[in-house]
C-alpha cells in the first residue's frame, strides 16, 4: 500500500463580537486549522491536523508543494521512512525548521490513522495502551484577562461540568494576575488543581515577583513564562521556588528541542503538541526521553477534534502521561466539526474515541462552512 495523495486543506473561523479571549499573546480574532488527507493505493485515507504556525497558507504551500511529492509513492505503513526523509530534506538542512515540523506532524499523524483503520484498531490500542481514563484540566481558549470575580466564575462553571483541574491566563500585570489567582483559589476551594500559563509574556523580574504567590496557591505549574528559546531565564526562574514546576513545549519543534531542555534542567513539565513538534512519531520518542528523567507529558491540543483525538490516544498510551488539554473555549467549532471527540466525566477524565484509526469520521462538506482568512489570528497591544 503506497501513498498516492497528499493534500493539506486550511479553515479558518472568526471569534464573534464579545467572544475574545486575551492572553499573553494578544486577544484572539480567528483561528485557523489545517486537515491534511493522505490517499493511498488501496483507498484507506487517513487524516491528520498541521498547526498553521499563523501563517496557514505558509504551511499549506510546504505540504501540498513540497512534501507531497517528497513522499508520494512510498510505502503508506512506514511511518518511520516518511518522518526521516521530511526531518533530512526540510528540517535539518536548508528547510523551513518549525514550519517543516508543523507541516510533518498532520501528515504523520494521516499516516498513523491510516495503520489504525488498515488493522482496524483504535490508535491507543496499536500504541500499546488501553481506553484508560485520563485527567483532564479545563483549557484552550478561556479564562482570559477578565476581572477576578468573572475569571473565578468561569472556573467555577468548568467545574460543575466536571473538571478537576483548570487554566488561568496570565502574564498580564504582576498585581493582575495574584488579584486573579488568589481570587479564583479563594472561591473554588484547595480540591481544584490550578494551572495557570503566562504565554512567554513575563520577563525574570516578573516571574520573581509571581511564583512566590503561585506556590502560595499551589499552582500545578507555570507555564511558557518566557520565549521558548530563553533557556538562561527558564534556568534562573527554576531557582526560585521549588513548590512550581516550569511548564513548557508547545513551542518547541522535534526530541531536538526537548533533548536541550533537558540539557537546561529548567523545565520540569513538557508539553508537546501533536500538531506542531513532529507527529505522533516524535511525540512517542519525546515521551520516552521524558519517562526517564522522571518528567510528566501533558500534551498541548489545539484546535481541531483530529489533534484532540491524537492526543487522547498518544496519552492512552504513555506512560508518564499528565493531563489531557480539554479545550472549553466558548467558541471553537473546530472542535466539535467531526462530532464529540471526548466529554468529561463526574471524575474529572475523558476517554479517547474508540474507531478505528484516530476514530474520527471525516465529513469533507463540512470544511466549506470554514473558508480560509489571511491575516494574522492574534491582536497585540505594543
Ligand atoms: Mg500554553
Amino acid at each position: 500500500m503506497s501513498i498516492t495523495r497528499i493534500t493539506a486543506i486550511p479553515i479558518s473561523y472568526r471569534l464573534p463580537e464579545g467572544k475574545t479571549v486575551t492572553m499573553g499573546i494578544g486577544s484572539t480574532l480567528k483561528r485557523d486549522a489545517i486537515i491534511v488527507r493522505v490517499e493511498t493505493s488501496e483507498g484507506v485515507t487517513g487524516y491528520g491536523e498541521s498547526h498553521p504556525g499563523r501563517s496557514p497558507g505558509a504551511i499549506v504551500s510546504h505540504i501540498n508543494n513540497t512534501l507531497a511529492p517528497l513522499l508520494v509513492g512510498m510505502p503508506a505503513t512506514d511511518v518511520v521512512g516518511a518522518w526521516q526523509r521530511v526531518h533530512r530534506m526540510q528540517f535539518s538542512s536548508h528547510g523551513l525548521g518549525a514550519g517543516a515540523a508543523m507541516a510533518l506532524s498532520g501528515i504523520d499523524m494521516a499516516l498513523w490513522d491510516i495503520r489504525g483503520k488498515i488493522a482496524n484498531m483504535p490508535l491507543y490500542e496499536l500504541l500499546g495502551g488501553s481506553r484508560r481514563r485520563l485527567p483532564a484540566y479545563a483549557g484552550g481558549i478561556s479564562m482570559g484577562y477578565q476581572p477576578a470575580q468573572a475569571l473565578a466564575e468561569e472556573a467555577q462553571s468548568y467545574i460543575r461540568q466536571g473538571y478537576k483541574a483548570v487554566k488561568l491566563r496570565i502574564g498580564d500585570t504582576v498585581k493582575n494576575d495574584i488579584e486573579r489567582c488568589l481570587r479564583v483559589r479563594k472561591e473554588i476551594g484547595d480540591d481544584i488543581e490550578i494551572l495557570t500559563d503566562a504565554n512567554t509574556a513575563y520577563t525574570i523580574a516578573q516571574a520573581r515577583r509571581v511564583l512566590p504567590a503561585l506556590a502560595d496557591i499551589k499552582a500545578g505549574w507555570l507555564e511558557e513564562p518566557f520565549a521558548c528559546n530563553d533557556f538562561a531565564s527558564y534556568r534562573e526562574a527554576a531557582k526560585i521556588t521549588p513548590l512550581v514546576p516550569l511548564a513548557a513545549g508547545e513551542n518547541h519543534f522535534m526530541r531536538f528541542e526537548f533533548a536541550q531542555m533537558l540539557e537546561a534542567r529548567a523545565v520540569q513539565v513538557w508539553q508537546p503538541d501533536l500538531s506542531k513538534t513532529g507527529g505522533i512519531t516524535e511525540a512517542i520518542r519525546i515521551a520516552a526521553m521524558a519517562s526517564a528523567f522522571g518528567i510528566p507529558i501533558n500534551a498541548h491540543s489545539s484546535a481541531t477534534g483530529l489533534n484532540h483525538a491524537a492526543t487522547l490516544h498518544f496519552m492512552a498510551a504513555t506512560e508518564n502521561s499528565g493531563y489531557f488539554e480539554a479545550c472549553v473555549s466558548q467558541f471553537n467549532p473546530f472542535r466539535d466539526m467531526f462530532g464529540t471527540i471526548f466529554s468529561i466525566g463526574e471524575d474529572g477524565c475523558v476517554e479517547p474515541p474508540s474507531g478505528p484509526g484516530l476514530g474520527v469520521e471525516v465529513d469533507e462538506s463540512i470544511f466549506n462552512d470554514f473558508p480560509v482568512i489571511d491575516g494574522p489570528g492574534y491582536v497585540v497591544k505594543f
